[in-house]
């Protein structure tokens, strides 16, 4: 993400700020420009979620709408009576409006389906302790634009035990969401391309397989041996919609990290021998725009490696903890460039911002 300052004093900013330290004025998130808006009084109006303290974006002041880009995409919400649902559901929150400002960074398609009822997305964020609307699901997934997660993952200590007890290296609720978003993206701007799915196929294999009996598979024999050779996840090894799915989070993944360390002006010398240049890594590309991308990704290893050192001396878990192959790099590409496409596609001639 980029690094955002106050407009009136320049301190610098969070995306999740609704006030200034420093100056003490108001913060929202404009998500037009994509910047934090600094204000004093009401010429700016903020979404109405953010009485319920998990929303800082703005709407537009002439619109008669009430709710911001990212609220307008809750379908169902949890009844947040209670201090730590409202907790929870806060940090669904958070997660939910950092996976939006990525969406809107790449350009892509995005509509709630109270607009767009076919092609349009919805969040049911739901508490299985409360009463569960008829339509709803209660397991965390995607089913046709509408993405489902489960409030207990919100909760820290039950999201640590589902991550041990599923034997994964990394679980996040920004995660889970990039995750069933890429599930969306793939209904929308795959399936019906005949030239994408074929190479959709060419990398990541024929979704026709009976998807219910190779997630059961999956669970009942675990993943091949050596899955680490062709998939960024054990996961990703049950179904090509999987693998899609774990590459497009993970393609996320980086795209946000790299532009962080861009706009923080990272870079890496390591002081060691004969290595020393194959880790080192200078911060300097803009993931959203047409790059070397190979070169990227190099960057992007060398960046983790950085940052998984860190944490450890700190005895915490790898910020990163995975490995990017030759066959998960091509994916990654092959998405890079699908996106390239999809936003070229929009806004022919004007090139990309
Ligand atoms: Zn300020
Ligand atoms: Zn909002
Ligand atoms: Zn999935």
């Amino acid at each position: 993400m980029k690094l955002f300052q106050c407009e009136n004093c320049g301190q610098v900013l969070h995306f999740e700020n609704t006030k200034c330290e420093r100056c003490g004025y108001k913060v929202g998130f404009e998500p037009m420009s994509l910047q934090l808006r600094s204000f004093k009084g009401n010429e700016r109006r903020y979404c109405k979620n953010h009485e319920q303290g998990v929303c800082n974006w703005l709407v537009n002041p002439e619109s008669s709408t009430t709710l911001c880009k990212a609220c307008e995409l809750n379908h169902y919400i949890p009844n947040v009576q209670d201090a730590d649902i409202r907790k929870n559901w806060r940090d669904l929150e958070f997660a939910k409006h950092r996976l939006v400002y990525s969406l809107l960074r790449l350009q892509l398609p995005l509509n709630s389906k109270s607009v767009e009822p076919e092609s349009g997305l919805w969040f049911d964020f739901i508490d299985p302790d409360q009463v569960v609307p008829d339509d709803a699901e209660t397991m965390t997934g995607h089913q046709g634009g509408k993405i489902t997660l489960s409030l207990q993952e919100a909760d820290p200590a039950e999201r640590e035990k589902n991550r041990v007890n599923m034997k994964e290296r990394y679980r996040t609720l920004l995660g889970h969401l990039r995750h069933e978003v890429g599930h969306y993206y793939w209904d929308l701007l795959i399936l019906p391309f005949p030239h994408r799915l074929k190479s959709f196929r060419a990398h990541f294999g024929d979704e026709s397989n009976d998807y219910g009996q190779a997630l059961k598979n999956h669970y009942h024999q675990g993943p091949p041996p050596d899955w680490n050779r062709h998939f960024i996840s054990a996961y990703a090894t049950s179904h090509p919609w999987e693998d899609w799915a774990e590459t497009w989070s993970h393609y996320l993944h980086l795209i946000d990290t790299m532009e962080t360390a861009n706009a923080l002006g990272v870079s890496t010398s390591p002081r060691v021998e004969d290595q020393a240049s194959a880790m080192a890594m200078v911060a300097d590309v803009d993931p959203f725009l047409p790059i070397d991308f190979d070169s990227f990704l190099e960057k992007a290893v060398a960046l983790t490696y950085a940052v998984n050192s860190l944490n450890r001396s700190m005895g915490q878990l790898d910020l990163y903890p995975f490995i990017l192959n030759p066959t998960v790099k091509q994916k990654l590409t092959f998405i890079h460039n699908l996106l390239l496409e999809v936003r070229e596609a929009s806004s022919p001639g004007t090139g990309l911002i």
